[in-house]
């Protein structure tokens, strides 16, 4: 809270009490105003946001790099299929397709004219051929690969055999991220099962019908970048810009609530404290005068023959009066933890901690003849001029029974003893002490 608002805080005798006091009566709802928690839970969400973003983001990137391995093995196991459905395919046998010396077929080579020579290709021979055009073309690796191949180089990668272990044992397929330099990679692998064109030469290797023969991975060397840039950037700009919302409109709602309960604790007419936050500073006072074990004083004051007053002037006239006493009533206090509010209509009160009886009434006097000093013109006053009755009470400081009402009640009766006694006078509610 600001502290503005009680630079000119009426009713007390400096800034500093007024603050304690105001702060002491709103030190839970400052609480609840606490800015910088609402702030920092908002960046505490948006943050938990871009992770998860970023998360989705891998996930997304990951799931796109799956598909895409796994309609390439796809596409592999059709051309493979239809390839052993016609138990293998002749070519032209050339430089870059030669024979293939790991197939046991003594029709592996067939002379057409003397200038062709087709050879036979077989599935496996096939897919690595494929796989030589895709590594040119695309960057995209496929690796026929087997616990125990005919053709040593396709002796299983150390990740491949682990994945070949967990086909064998039920697994349908096998997905990872990997490192190469800065770049992030991916590689898929699925089983190959052995199906009944595939025994015809596998049966030897001791493979039956459904055995997991091997598997075909699929390396996608360079996988999408994850677009973190952005993500943080945008998230950064909605944290800080919900921030500043958050912290203006707080302000906003902070000043507004101090305005309202400014408004629930002054009075409209006087400006200075209304009864409601008298009771409260009362109570508060009088808590701390028992810890303290010191005496509190307490005044009510009361103008004399007011109703006379606005008969004569009018309620305006009687409204500027009641203003000019609250303005001197603030302006005799004299400590800081002194205190002065209207209590209703034309009556005021004064809390005067720390003091005896006997201080009271000094205070209570001075007032008295401060009021009659203002030379109010009153005609249907016996003075012919404004004056005030004031009744004094005090709370020891030592009873143990802490009840503000009783205490209220005392310097109202000597309220009504000023009164019956003439008026413009101050008298005292002396409390009977038990002899010892
Ligand atoms: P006493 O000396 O016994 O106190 O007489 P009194 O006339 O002051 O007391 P009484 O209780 O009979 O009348 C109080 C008057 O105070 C009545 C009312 O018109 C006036 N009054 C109360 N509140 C206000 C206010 O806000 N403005 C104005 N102008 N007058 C007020
Ligand atoms: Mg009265
Ligand atoms: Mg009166």
């Amino acid at each position: 809270m600001s502290n503005r608002i009680f630079e000119a805080l009426p009713g007390t005798s400096d800034k500093a009490s007024a603050y304690n006091q105001f702060s002491h009566f709103h030190a839970t709802v400052r609480a609840r105003f606490n800015l910088f928690s609402v702030v920092l839970l908002w960046l505490l969400i948006v943050a938990a946001s871009l992770g998860w973003n970023l998360h989705q983001a891998e996930r997304h990137r990951d799931e796109l790099a799956r598909e895409s391995a796994r309609s390439f093995f796809d596409l592999l196991l059709i051309t493979r299929r239809w390839n052993a459905r016609h138990e293998g395919v002749y070519v032209p046998a050339t430089p870059q397709t030669p024979p293939n010396p790991y197939l046991k077929d003594p029709r592996r080579e067939i002379q057409v004219t003397d200038t062709l020579t087709l050879t036979k290709v077989n599935p496996a021979y096939m897919t690595r051929t494929l796989s030589e055009l895709a590594a040119e073309r695309s960057g995209v690796q496929f690796h026929i690969t087997s616990l125990k191949p005919i053709r040593p180089q396709n002796l299983a990668y150390p990740w491949e055999a682990a994945a070949l272990r967990a086909f064998e044992q039920g697994a349908k397929e096998w997905a990872e991220t990997y490192q190469h330099g800065d770049q992030q990679g991916y590689r898929y692998m699925a089983p190959l099962i052995a199906e009944k064109p595939c025994l015809k030469c596998h049966a030897e290797q001791g493979y039956e019908l459904g055995d997991v023969r091997g598997g075909i991975s699929i390396t996608l060397p360079v996988l999408a970048p994850i677009p973190w840039r952005g993500l943080v950037i945008s998230h950064g700009l909605v944290g800080l810009a919900g921030a500043a919302v958050i912290l203006v409109l707080g302000w906003m709602l902070a000043r507004a609530y101090e305005r309202l309960r400014r408004q629930a604790v002054f009075d409209a007419l006087t400006s200075i404290p209304n009864r409601r936050f008298f009771i409260e500073h009362l109570v508060h006072e009088l808590r701390r005068g028992r810890r303290e074990q010191v005496p509190l004083g307490l005044l009510i004051c009361d103008i004399d023959n007011f109703k006379g007053y606005n008969d004569t002037f009018g309620h305006q006239a009687g409204d500027h009066c009641l203003c000019a006493v609250a303005d001197l009533l603030r302006e005799s206090l004299q400590r800081g933890s002194d205190f002065c509010a209207r209590y209703g209509g034309e009556e005021f009160v004064v809390v005067l901690p720390n003091t005896t009886l006997d201080g009271a009434l000094r205070v209570a006097e001075r007032i008295r003849e401060a009021v009659s000093g203002l030379g109010i013109w009153h005609p249907a006053s016996s003075c012919g001029i404004v004056t005030i009755s004031i009744g004094v009470a005090e709370e020891p400081g030592s009873t143990s029974d802490l009840d503000h009402e009783s205490l209220i009640r005392r310097a109202d009766e000597a309220l009504y003893r000023a009164k019956e006694l003439g008026r413009n006078r101050v008298e005292a509610h002396r409390t009977e002490r038990p002899v010892v």
